[in-house]
């Protein structure tokens, strides 16, 4: 995104025409940073046999998943459906991962069936998996590895309670299920959690990795999950990829010498390929004075964007239709009848009745965490390409609302 004299603008195009036209509340993404931040994955770990496996679950729209496709990422899933599209997007079966959680037997089998490669986190499931595959199918295996990372148990999934994938304190049993089935574990996996930030905690998980690799003599790639941080505010400290680039490409340089052979480093980035790329815009429907503060209420609220009140996530607002204005105190809050604050004592821009916001890092579990809480349509969603912005999702009407409702004469 540029700003050039206050205006605000995305491959040329101007945010507030892109409001107009297409209205609000309302998605916008910029392909070129997506490719750009896909492309500095790339460059980082150039000297690796490197797959990126987009998150898909961050932002789903099939367009994303093509866009993902055609500059050369895999795909992530964690639910059938995400596979469906995923396939639908034209990913190869084999170029999706399949990373569920909790959920039954019958829904591993179907992604057996489209061919997927399965991620498996549940001793349980890999008992049932190597009584009916033995050999015959490959997966891969994700570990908690017990590294509290990014701080906030929210988003961090290695920690003692976390209900994500095997405890590395019972390898000794996954080894033997995996030994008596004779399955063949082709992939070691972690995922942490999102906002890991340092190249250190990724080279200590990755230490733990390389420790358990050795049990398993089949293997060809490892995926170190995701955890990059990515900067929601000013100066906020992100992960440095070039530094991780050198530092665990050297770790894992050194692994695969001892291990015997190359295996593929593989990645699941959700935020850093689409947080930045992403642009929420909604309208100042009202200004409202109170004894505590000046509260902008908008055309939107927790149900499109519920990162602010589910994370405490902080998502920089500015105000793009008066850019120019005398900088005041404001409290941005949403029209659901919930407590749904964007954000408190925010410094904007003079905000009038009918002002575009903006609101920034809105690429990442923005629209996919969208719901239609309060019989409110979700936003609508464009994608700039090429210098030209583009509807990728309509805005819902009142017959999305009553699908698949079945109306009793009553
Ligand atoms: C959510 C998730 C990711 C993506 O995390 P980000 O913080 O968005 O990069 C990667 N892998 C798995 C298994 C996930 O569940």
């Amino acid at each position: 995104m540029d700003s050039k004299n206050g205006q605000y603008s995305i491959q040329g195009v101007s945010l507030t025409k892109i409001a107009s036209e297409f209205g609000t509340p309302l998605y916008v993404y910029d392909a070129e940073k997506i490719i750009n931040q896909l492309q500095s994955l790339k460059n980082a770990f150039s000297n690796q046999k490197l797959k990126i496996k987009y998150a898909a679950k961050s932002l789903t729209n099939i367009n994303i998943l093509k866009l993902m496709k055609k500059h050369g990422a895999g795909v992530d899933v964690v639910s059938i459906q995400e596979a469906q599209l995923a396939l639908k997007a034209g990913f190869e079966p084999s170029e999706i991962l399949f990373t569920p959680n909790c959920v039954s037997f019958d829904e591993i089998v179907e992604g057996v069936k489209l061919g997927l490669m399965i991620n498996i986190d549940n001793i349980s499931i890999l008992e049932q998996f190597g009584h009916k595959y033995h050999n015959k199918v490959p997966c891969c295996i994700r570990l908690n590895p017990h590294i509290m990372a990014g701080g906030n148990t929210k988003i961090s999934t290695g920690h003692v309670d976390s209900k994500f994938g095997i405890s590395i304190y019972q390898l000794p049993h996954l080894i033997r299920v995996v030994n008596t089935t004779g399955i063949k574990v082709t992939g070691l996996h972690m995922h942490t959690g999102s906002d890991i930030l340092d190249a250190e905690v990724f080279l200590k998980i990755a230490e733990i990795l390389f420790g358990v690799a050795r049990d398993f003599p089949d293997l060809e790639f490892i995926d170190f999950g995701s955890g990059f941080k990515v900067g929601y505010k000013e100066n906020d400290i992100t992960t440095n990829v070039y530094d991780l680039g050198v530092k665990l490409g050297k770790a894992f340089d050194n692994f695969c010498e001892s291990y015997g052979r190359k295996l593929e480093m593989w990645f699941e980035p959700g935020k850093y390929l689409v947080s930045e790329a992403g642009y929420f815009l909604a309208k100042a429907n009202v200004i409202k004075t109170t004894p505590a503060t000046v509260f902008v209420g908008v055309d939107s609220g927790m149900n499109h964007l519920l990162r602010p009140m589910m994370y405490d996530a902080y998502h920089e607002i500015v105000n793009i239709s008066n850019p120019k204005g005398t900088q005041r105190v404001y409290t941005v809050v949403g029209y659901i009848c919930e407590t749904d604050t964007f954000g408190w004592d925010r410094k904007l821009s003079e905000v009038r009745e009918g002002d575009i916001l903006m609101m920034k890092n809105a690429g990442a579990y923005g629209f996919s965490m969208a719901s239609n809480y309060n019989s409110r349509f979700r936003p609508a969603e464009v994608l700039v390409l090429d210098g030209k912005a583009h509807l990728i999702r309509e805005r819902e009407t009142m017959e999305d609302l009553l699908k698949g409702q079945v109306d009793l004469k009553i």
